[in-house]
């Protein structure tokens, strides 16, 4: 892939994309392991620090090769929680979030696989954006590689759970996936990577035929077709009961669990009547539930309350599989994703109306 200035992007391309490149160029073969090893192993962000590299290579890839894919907009961390959240533009200005999370010694960073999402889910604040384009695996490895520099801490998890629908950029997004767990390079197992889906279904079954090892998440957030449809108007297409046999498929072909992400929405989807209607909806699928508080965005929804969380999770107690609550972090650097772009936009906004205003 060339960028506007005619470079090739390296980023993102596998072991085998790199064999091609460096053969196309006239290089001896042994490089395309050697450009791996310090984009994806050493992570270095500069051709100039590839020191095994004949400075004359060195220089060669640096006129016709680019390595760097995201420029930071905007950083927060959080006063209260090791939590830190980072708003990247991409080579053509587009923007996308990622999150870096500590929790019970997992080191996680949440990657966004779209610009904007066309998905419209009621409640996020990306689906306010609508589509923009997808992201390039470059750009979606280069989002863990950046902020693991950043932190100087290597990741142990990584959840595709930022801005986007990742299977609606399926291919890339297991390109990424693919090089964040190669032995030889960032080295995360598959199964500590998550790609949570707000329900594609043929994508689901594609995941679940072509064997994939990565973890599997579906954000179900409804435990009726109608309040489905009223929060996450894919539903529309793929409609509940299908999406359930969907996740039976998958936890069959592949011998694993399906994470099921439901996002606690106040007086909308956290009654007790919410918990029961969950529970036997779930209760034929090996799965796991994790419950997210919501991270309130200016949308009409709230968190649910700390009380009523306790009583969705003791409705939930005879559940015959783990029900964990994922505790938010990064209530104060706007986490949910979306959010930091959205309101980083507001305020450009307000600023330009102010400065028409004067
Ligand atoms: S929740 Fe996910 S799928 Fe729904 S609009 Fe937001 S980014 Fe898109």
């Amino acid at each position: 892939m060339a960028n506007s200035a005619s470079k090739t992007l390296l980023k993102g391309l596998s072991l085998s994309q790199l064999e091609d490149f460096v053969q196309r160029q006239g290089m001896q073969p042994y490089r395309a392991r050697q450009l791996f090893h310090w984009m994806y192993r050493k992570n270095v962000p500069l051709i100039a620090e590839m020191t095994t590299l004949k400075k004359s290579v060195r220089e060669f890839l640096e006129t016709h090769a680019e390595i760097n894919l995201l420029r930071l907009s905007h950083a927060i961390t959080s006063e209260y929680e090791p939590a830190q959240k980072f708003l990247f533009e991409l080579p053509d200005a587009e923007r996308v979030e990622s999150v870096y999370m500590e929790a019970d010694n997992r080191r996680t960073i949440c990657v966004s696989s779209q610009a904007g999402c066309a998905l419209k889910c009621d409640f996020c604040a990306t689906g306010l954006m609508g589509q923009i384009r997808n992201l390039t695996p470059g750009e979606i490895v280069d989002q863990v590689l950046w902020v693991e520099r950043h932190t100087k801490k290597e990741a142990t998890n990584v959840v595709m759970m930022g801005m986007g629908e990742p299977f609606l950029n399926y291919d890339a997004v297991i390109q990424a996936a693919e090089l964040m767990s190669h032995p030889d390079g960032i080295a995360i197992s598959k199964r500590k990577i998550t790609i949570s889906t707000s329900g594609i279904i043929p994508a689901i079954l594609r995941f679940a035929d072509e064997g994939q090892r990565f973890k599997l998440a579906i954000s179900l957030n409804a435990t009726t077709a109608e309040d489905r449809r009223r929060l996450m108007p894919i539903t529309k297409k793929f409609t509940l009961a299908k999406l359930l046999d969907a996740a039976r498929y998958y936890t069959e072909r592949s011998g694993q669990r399906v994470t099921f992400e439901y996002v606690l929405l106040r007086h909308v989807n956290d009654s007790l009547l919410d918990a029961k209607r969950l529970r036997r909806l779930l209760a034929n699928i090996p799965c796991k539930i994790n419950l997210i508080p919501y991270n309130a965005v200016d949308l009409g929804y709230e968190s649910s309350t700390e009380e009523r969380i306790q009583q969705f999770v003791s409705e939930l107690a005879t559940f015959p599989a783990p029900v964990t609550v994922r505790r938010s972090q990064g209530r104060d650097i706007q986490a949910a994703c979306g959010q930091l772009f959205v309101q980083r936009a507001d305020q450009k906004a307000r600023r330009r109306s102010r400065a028409l205003s004067m």
